[in-house]
């Protein structure tokens, strides 16, 4: 028995109450058919939007364009979608007209892969008109029909195929893979942000190597960017966008800033990637100081991202980062155990505190056992009384 949430079952109920057929739909099918616990919970609908809203006392109008309504539930928010048709397709990204008279065949239809193209009925039986379960027993991803045609309607599910693979351990079956390499130039027209979001998918998945499909078959061209090296060795990072985007920087041996605005990535991982990739060039640090040094200079962001790149290539960078930010060894003016005031109050001025400041920071960085504040003292009056021998 494939479990629905109670929230959703009871929008579904309300709907065949109210004499409209309403199935869950889509991914959630398919991972429930896999043992997997869905992200979300898509139901499809016989009723049009305007309907949906009336029927439920809290909705919001998410996508009327494309027929979706979503009905706030107990159980948290689920996306109700009018049963569609689209027909012309003309740019190979946005429907040309979406048309709400389809049967859920019909609806069935218009979704990209078997895996994806399956509905739940009320008796907790599966409709699959096009051999999903057997797609998925076989672990196969294939296109609901002729899938050059349906990478012309859309481009973005060239990646989202690949997307689909990476995530489930699957394989493209054979006329879905020969129709991503015969139509991967109409990628050119998708937009950067839904490229993205793809190739982070990838990135994040169990298995990044599918990523250099993305490049061997052209859908990246546009990026202008060659891998230097291995994407499987990924895995060998965390499953987060930060570490992953740093490993594909060293991937791709590339600092990234361009690339990655294009990407449109946050302006925080650019600036970490960027960092990062310096700090790799230079030589990863190899002891503890070098570390400290280098998150003095380079930050934890962007040490943790040059770190990452280390891993990739199969160092223990991280570890050893990682066990430096763990002891909570001082590396930065802001933790030294005498502040500016502190300074002042030594008789420090202007400049010179600075000043004093990054030498007792440069001696700290040597020796973390020096920063108490007796020690400090202690270190800046053997210093001046140098500098006054010196003159
Ligand atoms: P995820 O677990 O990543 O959410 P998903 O299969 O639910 O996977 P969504 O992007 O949430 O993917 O889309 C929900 C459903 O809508 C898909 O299962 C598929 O049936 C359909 N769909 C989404 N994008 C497309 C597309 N570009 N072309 C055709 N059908 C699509
Ligand atoms: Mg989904």
């Amino acid at each position: 028995e494939l479990y629905i949430p109670d929230g959703v079952r009871r929008c579904r109920d309300r709907l065949w109450e109210a004499g409209w057929p309403t199935y869950p739909v889509g991914g959630c099918v398919r991972d429930l058919l896999l043992g997997r616990t869905p992200g979300d919970f898509d139901l499809t609908t016989a009723a049009r939007p305007e309907t949906v809203m009336a029927l439920f006392p809290r909705t919001v109008p998410t996508g009327m364009r494309h027929g979706t309504v979503t009905v706030l539930t107990g159980d948290g928010p689920v996306e109700i979608t009018t049963f569609r048709r689209e027909s012309g397709y003309t740019d190979g990204r946005h429907p040309g007209e979406v048309r709400f008279d389809a049967t859920l065949e019909e609806d069935l239809a218009r979704r990209d892969f078997t895996i994806n193209a399956m509905a739940l009925a009320p008796d907790g039986g599966v409709i699959d008109p096009f051999g999903g379960r057997q797609d998925l027993e076989r672990e196969l991803i294939r296109c609901v029909g002729e899938p050059e045609k349906r990478f012309t309607e859309d481009a973005l599910r060239m990646f989202r195929g690949v997307r689909f693979a990476a995530q489930l351990g699957f394989e493209l079956q054979t006329d879905t893979a020969r129709g991503i390499w015969r139509c991967a130039a109409l990628a050119e027209v998708l937009s950067h942000e839904r490229v993205r979001g793809e190739l982070e998918k990838i990135l994040c998945s169990p298995r990044p190597g599918w990523a250099r499909m993305l490049f061997d078959t052209g859908l990246m061209r546009r990026y202008g960017c060659i891998p230097r090296g291995a994407f499987v060795t990924l895995s060998r990072l965390p499953r987060t966008p930060e570490a992953r985007w740093a490993g594909f920087c060293a991937v791709v041996g590339e600092e990234g800033p361009s690339l990655l605005e294009t990407l449109r990535l946050e302006r925080k991982t650019i600036r970490a990637c960027a960092d990062g990739f310096r700090l790799w060039k230079a030589g990863l640090p190899q002891t503890d100081e070098a570390w400290r040094r280098a998150l003095w200079e380079y930050g934890v962001d962007g040490a943790r991202a040059g770190a990452w790149m280390g891993d990739w290539e199969g160092r223990e960078s991280s570890p050893a980062l990682e066990q430096v930010l763990r002891r909570g060894d001082c590396w930065s003016v802001k933790e030294l155990a005498l502040s500016g005031q502190d300074l002042a109050a030594l008789g420090y001025r202007g400049k010179d505190i600075g000043a004093a400041q990054r030498q007792l920071l440069d001696h700290v960085l040597e020796d973390p056992s020096a920063n108490t504040p007796e020690r400090l003292r202690a270190y800046l009056s053997e210093t001046s009384e140098t500098i006054e021998e010196d003159t």
